[in-house]
């Protein structure tokens, strides 16, 4: 199948075991992992030559798998690389130490001092860390939109960031977290178009796909870029590593990979491989995960404890955002938020009762963790600020795993009667 074009199946399919050829590992049915820091050359021309081909892109080795050192790159991220593209429908992918490596390298490798960025609010806390303050001390200019349907509202972010400097980068995260707030990636997509008339230079379409995975939302399909994934979460779906990817086109990825060369921060051989294995995975386990968090989420919003659930799958019939989700999401995703009549005390002597449910941050794992937003994600953000984006004293988010849906609800059950 490795032999196949990625075109010729679903990216379910491509998933299973695109991207390794058993020819590649002594006939393994499976990748072995390469646990190597360095690759030994028959000759000293045979070194020459690969070196040329990955520095200078020419010479007899160009379009070989000759590996040089394991930063640079190694056959385990080939096999992951090629197979997140595949399911991704993008031509080529990186894959990274960790979803914010993999932000920091796209900021490094295409923002330059004097440049501004659009984003939305909310947004991943280390990314607004990253381009509000780490970028910002190079010289490049932050801005946000808040509503990633308004189509008007986002036209004038976007010239108020063309304002501060060249406009390089529109960044949306889709679903974002723990509002479940939406963003229009086709809007996105028009913006960029419209930008890039106006200055010269066309910015590009940034979207963090994590929330939802790569078979919930699929972002290249709406024309955007780059596709972003936390690979911590639904891909690795254990909680036990992390890891992050990008694809887009070959263009746009190709630099990538050549700076990650000097930025260091590419994934090692052993977390590769974990990430390959799980992938073959994720396709079922984000479905059953995302049904049962349909249910415990139907279950909350009834519950006379309960203030209010914030989740995708319930924004109202006929609203902007609702049109969006019906165009752009398969489903509505496995973390959502709820709000508890009450404050923290109420919030904490619920998740003290649990017995099932862990107390953690992070998502997208085969458990169910829950956590209370305004005194762990959201800890160091401002209570106003926290009340403005809709985080009560009593929001808990709530990342459904894989345990059946009975015993989910029981478990919350037993411990809202505590609240
Ligand atoms: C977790 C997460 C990240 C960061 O990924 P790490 O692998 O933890 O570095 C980025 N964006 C979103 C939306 C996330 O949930």
């Amino acid at each position: 199948m490795a032999k196949n074009k990625p075109s010729d199946y679903r990216p379910e399919t491509l998933a299973v075991a695109f991207g390794y050829d058993p020819q590649d590992g002594m006939g393994a049915a499976k990748p072995p992992i390469f646990m190597t820091s360095t690759f030994v050359y028959p000759s000293a021309q045979h070194a020459k030559d690969v070196h040329e081909a990955y520095f200078d892109g020419t010479g007899p080795l160009v379009g070989e798998t000759n590996h040089i050192y394991s930063r640079l790159g190694h056959p385990g991220l080939d096999f992951l690389e090629t197979r997140l593209a595949a399911i991704d429908g993008a031509e080529a992918a990186v894959a990274y130490c960790s979803g914010m490596a993999a932000h920091s390298s796209i900021a490094l490798s295409y923002v330059r001092s004097g440049d501004s960025v659009l984003h939305g609010r909310p947004i991943y806390g280390g990314v607004d860390v990253l381009y509000n303050t780490i970028m910002a001390q190079f010289g490049a200019h932050a801005q946000s939109y808040l509503d990633g349907t308004d189509e008007a509202g986002v036209r004038a972010a976007a010239q108020a960031a063309m304002a501060k400097g060249p406009l390089k980068l529109i960044i949306a995260e889709t679903p974002a977290n723990p509002t479940a707030a939406i963003v229009d990636l086709d809007l996105m997509v028009r913006i960029a178009d419209e930008v890039g008339e106006k200055q010269g230079h066309r910015p590009l379409v940034v979207v963090d796909n994590t929330l939802l995975g790569p078979f919930a939302q699929r972002p290249i399909e709406h024309g955007v870029d780059l596709c972003l994934t936390s690979l911590t979460k639904h891909c690795g779906g254990h909680s036990d590593l992390l890891a992050g990817g990008i694809s887009g086109r070959k263009e746009l990825i190709e630099p990538l990979r050549l700076l990650r060369t000097t930025w260091g921060n590419h994934l090692d051989p052993y977390t590769s491989w974990l990430v390959l294995r799980s992938l073959e995975s994720v396709a079922v386990r984000t479905e059953r995960a995302m049904s049962n968090a349909r249910a415990v989420a139907t279950y909350l919003r009834d519950h006379p404890k309960v203030a209010g659930v914030t989740f995708l799958g319930f924004l109202p019939e006929g609203s902007r955002q609702r049109a969006v989700y019906d165009r752009q999401c398969k489903a509505a995703g496995s973390t959502f938020s709820f709000h508890l009549h009450g404050g923290e005390a109420e919030a904490f002597r619920m998740l003290d009762k649990l017995q099932l449910m862990k107390v953690a941050v992070s998502l997208g794992g085969s458990e169910t963790l829950i956590c209370h937003s305004a005194s762990t994600t959201h800890y160091a953000v401002p209570r106003e600020q926290r009340l403005a984006g809709g985080i009560t004293d009593g929001t808990m988010r709530l990342s459904v795993g894989l345990e059946h849906v009975d015993d989910l609800i029981a478990d919350l059950a037993q411990a809202l009667e505590a609240v």
